[in-house]
This record gives C-alpha cells, sequence and structure tokens, in this order.
C-alpha cells in the first residue's frame, strides 16, 4: 500500500494504491482512505455504506484503449488537477491515439476525446 496524494473528492481523505483481487487477478486500484469497498462476486465492487467517499481509479481502466496500466505519477498528477497526456490504441481499428486524460467522478478517468494532444516526435 502507498500513498499517492490527497483526495480531490472529500475534506481528510488520502489517495492510496493497493491492489485487490478481481476475478482471480492481482489488480492495482487507487481509492480514497475514506471509500471501502466489498465484493460478493470478486468482479464487482460496491462502496460499503459506512463509507463516505467514492473515489476511485482502477489501474486497468484503460486496458480497452490499449493502455496496460495508470502509473502512479500519472495519478499523482491527475490529483494535482492536470489532465495526463496518454497513448491510446484501438486494436479495432488499429490506430493510435494521443489524448489527455482526466479526473471522472463516476469512471475514475475518462478521456477527453475532444482534444488533440500533439504527438512527441519519436
Ligand atoms: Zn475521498
Amino acid at each position: 500500500m502507498s500513498i499517492v496524494g490527497k483526495c480531490p473528492y472529500c475534506a481528510d481523505g488520502t489517495v492510496i494504491m493497493e491492489k485487490k483481487q478481481v476475478n482471480g487477478k492481482s489488480a492495482k486500484v487507487y481509492t480514497c482512505s475514506n471509500a471501502s469497498w466489498y465484493s460478493e462476486d470478486g468482479e464487482v465492487f460496491e462502496l460499503k455504506k459506512e463509507a463516505t467517499c467514492s473515489f476511485r481509479i482502477w489501474g486497468n481502466s484503460l486496458l480497452k484503449w490499449g493502455k496496460r496500466g495508470i502509473g502512479i505519477f500519472e495519478v499523482k498528477k491527475l490529483l494535482q488537477g492536470e489532465d495526463v497526456d496518454v497513448r491510446l490504441y484501438s486494436y479495432q481499428a488499429q490506430k493510435e491515439y494521443f489524448k489527455y486524460i482526466a479526473l471522472d467522478k463516476e469512471y475514475g478517468v475518462s478521456v477527453l476525446w475532444d482534444i488533440e494532444v500533439e504527438r512527441p516526435s519519436a
């Protein structure tokens, strides 16, 4: 468990990184110290009643866009209110995208599809 930063959604929460078993695999999640989760089936996690905050970002949220993990430095930036540029890839379209991600209360993070990020010169 490591401390990532101050929770943006509540007054006294700390965002921590932990690992949870999801579908029998270890998955990284960034969550608020005031949020606690339970899962009946080891697949879907729900907020416990006593939780006062719902902040969480699953490390693999962007897996379907070809991004294997969201790193601790990326989450630190997001917590400081910065958008983070990412390289995404659609296997279906066989296309690369350079976009920003931002905090999203419902999904943890969301991709800002409308904004073009300048491609890094390789
Ligand atoms: Zn919080």
